[in-house]
């Protein structure tokens, strides 16, 4: 990992007054350069090439820059001219995803909003349940063995993109056959989970290490193929029904009953302190603890997703909850680049890249 100090070094030398936000061009880059700009940044979209139109058409980014492959960001004349222009890179899912978490510890010099640290024990499965864990969250169940299955499992390959290629099994002999179909190697490892029966919630959060708060900004359900598909004919279906799959085609606005909130909180909470105690000074900016609430109304986490995520894009101008806490529409992608602002009032920028 790129020792703090030296992004520290490199933030250093940046023209205070030239600060710029960038991102790359997919997933909320749209909801992060407006939100940057209604801070009164400038900002710079990183865009794959033949994507440039979406970008260019709602005209909120003040430059484009066009790569062949998003990793082309890490090379070092690329990276020399983001620094050069006082960058700021706000890391979201596909970023992530797309560059490489190792990568972007080991080889990413730009300054990035947030803990770096966050990556190692977010993309770690065993690592993140430590922590929700030691955080006092509610996990499902978790079964070592094939032969132990006693109820409804999800299957979990590691990389699984958005769900996609998560199978479900009910008992040992359901496993075996359907993971043979898959022709996989034995080394391949997989999570054997406990499929949580419930509604599921993901609330949005943001951490300020300024003003050491947790705010709720707003919060989604995920629209996932083909597994809602299928229970819009259930009944037809019946036994016939193709293995449900996980893949998120979209997101749908949700609150919750007011009497959860306090948990909502809590679980918030929780995990940025127990963040502070795991990897220092903890988790910086947004992140998605991904639950179900069962019928005993308990929340069941089952992932966290320490960065923005793509359902806060229902809610560029703001949420039932945002409305509460700010006068203005106020996104997640806006809140960020707010905590930017603030942390240069305070000469603390620091504290909010690590
Ligand atoms: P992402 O990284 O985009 O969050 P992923 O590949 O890590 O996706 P998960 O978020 O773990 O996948 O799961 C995908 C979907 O599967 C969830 O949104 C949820 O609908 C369902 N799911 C996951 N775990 C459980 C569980 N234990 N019980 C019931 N449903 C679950």
């Amino acid at each position: 990992m790129i020792p703090r100090k030296e992004i520290h070094h490199i933030l250093e030398g940046y023209a205070k007054e030239e600060i710029t936000i960038a991102t790359i061009g997919s997933h909320t880059a749209l909801q992060i350069l407006k939100g940057a700009r209604d801070e009164g940044f400038k900002n710079i979209v990183i865009c794959k090439k033949g994507t440039e139109e979406v970008y260019q058409q709602f005209g909120l980014a003040d430059e484009l820059l066009t790569v062949e492959n998003f990793k082309q960001v890490l090379e070092k004349e690329f990276q020399e001219q983001l620094i050069e222009r006082n960058v700021i890179l706000i890391p979201h899912g596909s970023f992530v995803e797309y560059i490489s978490p190792v990568r972007i510890e080991n080889e990413m010099f730009v300054p990035m909003f947030g803990n770096r640290a966050v990556l190692d024990w977010e993309s770690d499965r065993k690592k993140e349940r430590e922590w929700l864990d030691r955080a006092e969250l509610r996990l499902p169940m978790e079964f070592k063995d094939p032969a132990d299955i006693d109820r409804l499992v999800m299957v979990k390959f590691p990389g699984a993109k958005g769900g996609k290629g998560y199978i479900l099994a009910s008992n040992p002999d359901e496993f075996e056959e359907k993971h043979k179909k898959l022709n996989l190697s034995d080394k391949e490892e997989f999570t054997l989970q406990e499929y949580v029966i419930g509604t599921r919630f993901y609330p949005h959060y943001f951490y300020s290490p300024l003003t050491d708060r947790v705010e709720l900004l707003s919060m989604d359900i995920r629209y996932e193929s083909n597994v809602d598909g299928i229970s819009r004919l259930s009944y037809i279906l019946q036994d016939s029904h193709p293995e449900p799959s996980f893949v998120v085609t979209g997101n749908l606005p949700v609150v919750v009953r007011e009497s959860l909130l306090p948990r909502i909180l809590e679980m918030g909470q929780n995990v940025i302190k127990t963040s502070r105690e795991l990897f220092s000074p903890g988790l910086i900016g947004p992140f998605c603890i991904e639950t179900i609430c069962t019928e005993n109304l308990e929340f069941i986490a089952f992932e966290i997703s320490a960065r923005i995520v793509a359902g806060t894009n229902l809610y560029i101008n703001g949420s039932p909850y945002s409305q509460l806490l700010y006068q203005e529409p106020m996104s997640t992608g806006r809140r960020i680049s707010r905590e930017i602002k603030e942390a240069l009032r305070e000469d603390s920028l620091d504290r909010v890249i690590c």
